[in-house]
């Protein structure tokens, strides 16, 4: 990509003033976040600068968000062309964009029929809702049961907290909804045994086909056939949750589609809008048709700035180029990695899918992937953090090779200074 230089005219805030105005952020914002003091000014592609002058490597882009980097051209011209035009209609009125982006997803996916929202807690509720609503239809209302999976996360609303398994994000909100069960992840046996014991009660399962939050673990496609044998055997919904790990990040457009396991709902987000806020829930015409008229809905979902930018990021991201460079940087970054980890030995693995890449620590660093976020962060590299033992890597698809490279030689430092640190 041509580098294209900010405008630098308000990059010179002070130390000083960027914890003033973070002192004023915490005063008016509810506590639930504890973000760094860094505020971006500018982003091109996979580099970022803050409002002190500092550049930084992109290798977070927004949690998995920014698919195509920061302020790609093409995404400023479509959500500029749609802005001119109308920014909102609801879903009172039939919109073009989001006609263009279901069509769109429907031809390069299982997808018939898809209902779009705002975010990927949305459409996983969406898919929930609708797992009930379809056996209540075909079934009974005792089949509402509903398969979930140790370190999962689907996201904050009651019910995707619930489905989540991280307790810590779940307690202390009240009573939860009822049906939720959690097996270990990647335990077929235990999916086998599950099933066994609520025959006739299970609605769904729901997995993601890379836990993104719980880790950066894949899946084995030993355990996703057995899920999928299991809902088939008993008339259950298997929904893959690909809001992290799909729309291109594991080097095809969606993960189902290496694997052979198809789903019956597959639910999308993070990447899809690029940056802007949307969410979609795909599945078949015949389970669709369980969401009638007022069964369920959203203000703004089919927003069509929304999926005026999906569209385009679909477009740019199905592309067997932009999926080969998923492949070629993730063989970049990996390599990078594990030559790191030759010489320091701090990472017990390296693993993940694509540009979906954890590093989890070694036990003597037990806890310790936040300071390594922090310590990559003030040397000019962002990078996440997927729990306390491992540290993320979700780059934007199209990260070029001298943007890997700075980025690697800056977690080089920092694991250096770790290494030397711990002895
Ligand atoms: N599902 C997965 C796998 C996620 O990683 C996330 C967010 O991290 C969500 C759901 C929730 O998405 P959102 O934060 O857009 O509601």
């Amino acid at each position: 990509m041509a580098t294209i230089q900010p405008n630098t005219e308000t990059v010179n805030d002070t130390t000083e003033e960027v914890s003033s105005v973070r002192a004023a952020f915490d005063a008016v914002m509810t506590p639930n976040y504890a973000p760094m003091e860094i505020m971006p000014a500018y982003g091109r592609g996979s580099r970022l600068w803050d409002t002190g002058g500092h550049e930084y490597v992109d290798f977070a882009a927004g949690i998995a968000v920014s698919a195509l980097g920061h302020a790609h051209p093409e995404l400023i011209d479509v959500l500029t062309e749609q802005a001119r035009k109308f920014w909102h209609v609801s879903n009172i009125l039939t919109n073009q964009p989001a006609l263009d982006l279901a069509s769109a997803l429907c031809a390069a996916t299982f997808a018939e029929r898809v209902f779009l929202a705002n975010s990927g807690a949305e459409v996983n509720e969406a898919a929930l809702k609708l797992a009930r609503r379809y056996a209540v239809d075909h079934f009974t209302p005792e089949k509402y049961r509903i398969l979930a999976f140790d370190d999962a996360f689907h996201g904050r609303t009651l019910f995707t907290v619930c489905a989540g398994g991280q307790p810590q994000y779940s307690s202390g909100f009240g009573p939860k909804p009822a049906g939720i069960s959690h097996c270990r992840f990647n335990d077929a046996g235990a999916v086998r045994e599950y099933f066994a014991e609520n025959r006739g009660r299970v609605c769904a399962a729901i997995v993601e086909p890379c836990q993104g939050e719980g880790g950066v673990v894949p899946a084995t496609v030993e355990f996703l056939k057995t899920l999928r044998s299991c809902c088939d055997r008993e008339n259950a919904l298997l929904i893959f949750d690909e809001i992290q790990c799909g729309m291109g990040r594991s080097g095809s457009l969606y993960v189902y589609q290496e694997l052979g396991v198809t789903p019956d709902v597959l639910t999308t987000a993070k990447a899809l809008g690029g940056g802007f806020p949307i969410g979609a829930m795909l599945t078949t015409a015949g389970i669709a048709k369980s969401l009638v008229v007022g069964t369920h809905g959203s203000t703004f979902g089919g927003n069509p700035m929304a999926c005026a930018v999906a569209c385009k990021v679909l477009e740019l991201v199905n592309t067997p180029e932009m999926l080969q460079n998923v492949v070629v940087a993730s063989q970049r970054l990996t390599t990078g990695l594990e030559e790191i980890n030759r010489e320091f030995n701090v990472f017990r693995e390296i693993r993940g899918l694509g540009l979906l890449l954890g590093c989890e620590l070694e036990p003597r660093y037990a806890g310790q992937a936040r300071d390594v976020v922090a310590a990559c962060t003030k040397k000019g590299l962002l990078v996440l953090n997927a729990g306390p033992e491992v540290v993320r890597i979700a780059p934007a698809l199209n990260i070029n090779g001298p943007d890997i490279d700075q980025g690697l030689q800056i977690m080089r430092e920092v694991i250096a200074g770790m290494a030397a640190n711990t002895g």
